[in-house]
Formats: structure tokens, sequence, C-alpha cells
């Protein structure tokens, strides 16, 4: 605990998003909390899922045809990405198909995905390299995870995802209207504590230095960034939330 100093100046209450000029600095021990929400099932989305899997095949077998069939086939502009895109929606239907019926987790340390009993996916806001809202899902990628959250039955989960995306990085929230979900609603959801993050052997993200003992961790409030307590920027070089 040694060299432990006074980091929360004009900490103000709520809000881990700055407004109001807060220093955003915070302890690794500080209170952190998240929202846990349960899936909504139905038989729809079971056949859903079976649709966009066979959607996903026949794209892609078609375009595969296609592309490989000759030179003529293969120099349309188009191809590459209609495969491409194919890919993609096979794999978000596999995803989506895979976490369809598992808990969310929404709040401070990011967002986290339930595979099981005490076997969490979890993507901090820190390592959000963007976000993509399709019909069917909201997905979120960073650090080597993508997240896909199937919005018939976790809409509730995916208003919070994307509310809190947009405060805490909202440059990594890029073509996503405004309104294209609902509010989130305050009620939804069930808020749980979070147990302080294990940080010891990680570095700071400013100056690269090891962290040791999880005392010299300080975090970014709003984007959860690790930082030496000897190396804090003004502002958080992943957010730009003001530090100091
Ligand atoms: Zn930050």
């Amino acid at each position: 605990m040694a060299g432990d100093r006074p980091v929360k100046r004009r900490r103000k209450g709520s809000g881990a998003t700055g407004q109001g000029g807060e220093v955003l600095l915070r302890q690794r021990t500080d209170p952190r909390s998240e929202r846990r929400f349960e899936p909504k099932a139905s038989l729809e989305l079971g056949l859903t899922l079976l649709g966009m899997s066979v959607a996903a095949l026949r794209a892609g077998a078609g375009v595969y045809g296609q592309w490989f069939r000759g030179e003529e086939a293969a120099s349309h502009p188009a191809a590459p990405y209609l495969l491409v895109g194919a890919l993609l929606l096979g794999a978000a239907a596999g995803l989506f198909g895979q976490w369809s019926m598992k808990p969310v987790r929404v709040g401070d340390a990011g967002v986290a995905i339930e595979n099981g009993p005490g076997e969490i996916e979890r993507v901090g806001w820190h390592d959000v390299t963007g976000l993509l809202l399709t019909e069917a899902s909201l997905t979120i990628q960073g650090g080597g995870t993508v997240l896909a959250i199937p919005l018939r039955a976790h809409l509730p989960a995916a208003s919070h995802v994307l509310a809190e995306a947009r405060k805490r990085v909202p440059g990594r929230v890029v073509d996503i209207k405004e309104g294209a979900l609902p509010p989130p609603d305050d009620a939804a959801g069930e808020v749980r504590p979070l147990d302080p993050p294990q940080v010891a052997g990680l570095h700071c993200k400013a100056t690269d230095k090891l962290i040791s003992f999880e005392a010299d961790a300080r975090l970014c409030g709003r984007c959860g960034e690790l930082y030496h307590k000897d190396g804090i920027p003004p502002r958080c070089a992943t957010c730009d939330a003001p530090l100091r």
C-alpha cells in the first residue's frame, strides 16, 4: 500500500463518464459494478438461427462457386466482398447460436458473456476496437475476442452496451445511428458488484512499466485502462478521460 496518494480529487458521486470535470482515476480496489442480463428465450429465436445458418451456407457456396469457376467470374469486383460477407454471416450465425442463451454482463469491466459456470468471456472497454449493429445482433470486437449479443434474446442488454460504449469509448462507436436501439432501461438486469481486477504482471498503458504490485495499479474509471501510479498521463491514452 506504500506510495498511495490522493487520486480522487473532485470525485462527485455518480457517473464513471467524467461529466462535470470529474477526475476519473481509480484505485484498483475502488468499487465497480456491472449489470447481469438473463436471456429471453423463444422458439422464434431458434428458427431464426436455423434460417441464418442456411442463408449463410447458400451465400457462401454460391460465391465460392463463382469466384473459383473461371477467370471471368474471378474478376467480378464484388465477389471477394460477397464471399467475405457470407463468411462473416456464417460466423455470426454460429456465434449467435452458441451465445444466444447465455447471460450477458455490462458495466465497469466492459462487456461479458457467460459461457458456463465460472467461465466468462470478457472484452474490457479499453480493448474495444469496434461495435457493429445488424438486425440480428450487436457485436463487440476487441482484444482478439468477438462478442455477439443477439437482439431477440438480449435487447435490454444490447441497449445498455451501446449506451455505455457511447459514453466510455465514443471513438469506437461509429456507424451506429442515434436511436438505433431503444434507450437503456434502468430497471433491466441485476446490478452486481465486481471483484477488483487482476493486474499484477500487466504493463502501464502510458509508460509500459511493469506493474509488479497490485497497489501500484491505477485504472481509468471510464474505459478501465491500466496505469502504473508513477506514469499516469493527464488524460487517458485510450478514451481521453481526465486522470489528474
Ligand atoms: Zn480511459
